[in-house]
């Protein structure tokens, strides 16, 4: 195309559009990791972000071991490691400060190859995945301009940036957040399930130790003033706390020190950041529209009280990322069962997550149950395989070697058995308690680690 304006010594010429495989939309935690992930596939993509800087208001202070899993999987496990801690574990009090459920989270190792619950710092793991899709040449992040639009044909989509610019992809994903451009661009609604509340996130780093405030994070249960409290990494800790649905306006940093009061003062903490959240719980009623795909928040939302939203995230991209590798590979069409696997999952994540909710918030002392919790592994929804006995779950990761399993198999298909059968995918002999327990000798592991089918031995 001709020079469309010139001035003395100079012509601008209209950009050429940016060719990829993938094009992601948002540079959160979920599309950056998209990026890592498909940058170790091979697979080209450019991911576009609004903002010029990384978003530092708080936000996810858990993951779990499933979602480091995946941080494995991007070959980032040791960038992220020290962004983080060994999470303790979630008490539900009363307001007689009597715990009435206990989710204590083992202090080893789990099935996962890596801890049950880990504490986090947000911008941390961004920063660590920002920095990670230097690895790659064929990943590239353009940061400070808004996805103004998308088309799409039979063979691509074209991603309209601020400014004009465009980017030809084969396939794109929307991972921009709660308030998704992409998600409203293709006219997808959402499922309300429910749940709506305004809620203060307030960080503090403390100035002196307070080890009576404990390791654990606390839920306390409260009709009139549920709160939250989250033990962070290092001298970071976290207060979230609920408020009235018809307040005139949100607290100013006095009433929120007064509404903190009972734990903690200035004398003890700086207060970093402060934020008002509507939390609710949703799901788009389609993850996808032809060659454009959503994930993360884009695509789900829930209270935080379980520490899941991102880790949500973490496993959509997971799900997703190898499907894309091996159809922009020449493999067979699996994109099909994104969705139909994601979905059923995330919403019993959500469920039981709205009816923590209830308890947090309508329980008064002496009328919730005793009890303990345990964490809870679904398994996909309808998709590839069958879902008979252990098809579809999350299989465990044993080390063999010292090396963990999906790094043994260079995070492709692997036979995880109890012992070594003939097979011409690599043979990872280990988990011998868990495949008993489900009745087989042996499945086959997907890259993103759940169980495709049972082998017949
Ligand atoms: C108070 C609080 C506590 C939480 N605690 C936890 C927790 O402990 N554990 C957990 O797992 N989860 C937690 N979550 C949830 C977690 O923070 C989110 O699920 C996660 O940040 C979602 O990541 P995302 O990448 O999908 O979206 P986002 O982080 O929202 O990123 C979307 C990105 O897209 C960009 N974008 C938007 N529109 C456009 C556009 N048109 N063009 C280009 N870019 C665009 C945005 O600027 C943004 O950077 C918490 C959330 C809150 C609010």
């Amino acid at each position: 195309m001709a020079p469309i304006a010139t001035a003395k010594g100079c012509a601008w010429k209209e950009p050429k559009p940016l060719n990829c495989d993938v094009c992601i939309i948002g540079a959160g935690p979920v599309g950056l990791l998209l990026g890592n992930l498909l940058g170790r596939r091979g697979v080209s993509a450019v991911i576009v972000e609004k903002q010029p800087k990384p978003y530092d208001l708080p936000r996810a202070v858990h993951f779990d071991g499933e979602a480091m899993r995946v941080f494995q999987a991007a070959s980032l496990a040791e960038e992220v490691l020290p962004h983080t801690m060994v999470g303790r574990g979630m008490l539900f009090k009363d307001t007689n400060d009597t715990v009435v459920v206990d989710w204590s989270r083992d202090q080893n190792i789990g099935p996962m190859g890596w801890h049950e619950s880990n504490r986090c710092h947000q911008p941390g793991i961004e920063d660590a995945l920002r920095a990670g899709l230097d690895r790659f040449a064929h990943v590239q992040l353009i940061e400070g301009v808004a996805v103004t639009d998308i088309e799409q044909d039979e063979t691509g989509v074209d991603v309209t940036l601020a400014g004009g610019r465009t980017v030809r992809a084969v396939y794109a994903v929307g991972a921009d957040g709660a308030n998704s451009f992409v998600r409203r661009r293709l006219g997808i609604g959402e499922d309300d399930l429910g749940f709506k509340e305004d809620w203060l996130v307030v960080d503090l780093i403390l100035k002196r130790p307070r080890p009576d405030l404990g390791d654990y994070s606390v839920q306390f249960c409260d009709p009139v003033n549920s709160a939250t409290y989250v033990r962070g990494v290092g001298d970071r800790r976290r207060w979230e706390l609920r408020l009235p649905d018809d307040r005139a306006v949100d607290p100013n940093e006095s009433e929120i020190w007064q509404r903190l009061s009972r734990w903690i003062t200035p004398e003890d903490a700086e207060l970093e950041r402060s934020a008002v959240y509507t939390f609710r719980s949703c799901v788009a009623e389609s993850w996808r529209k032809d060659r454009v795909f959503l994930v993360g928040d884009a695509a789900h939302q829930m209270p935080p009280f379980m520490g899941q939203g991102m880790c949500a995230g973490i496993r959509d991209v997971a799900n997703l990322s190898w499907k894309l590798g091996q159809v922009l590979y020449g493999g067979e069409d699996v994109l099909w069962s994104y969705e139909s696997e994601r979905e059923p999952h995330i919403r019993q994540f959500i469920e039981l997550t709205v009816s923590l909710g209830k308890l947090i918030n309508q329980t008064a002392a002496g009328e919730a149950p005793k009890g303990k919790m345990k964490s809870i592994w679904p398994e996909l929804g309808a998709g590839l395989g069958t879902r008979k006995g252990v098809g579809g779950a999350l299989a465990p990761q044993p080390r063999i070697d010292g090396v963990l399993a999906d790094d043994f198999a260079k995070q492709g298909f692997y036979v995880l058995a109890s012992r070594a059968i003939e097979s011409d995918l690599p043979m990872v002999v280990g988990a011998q308690d868990w495949l008993a327990e489900h009745g087989v000798e042996a499945v086959v592991v997907r890259p993103d680690g759940y169980v495709l089918e049972v082998v017949a031995v």
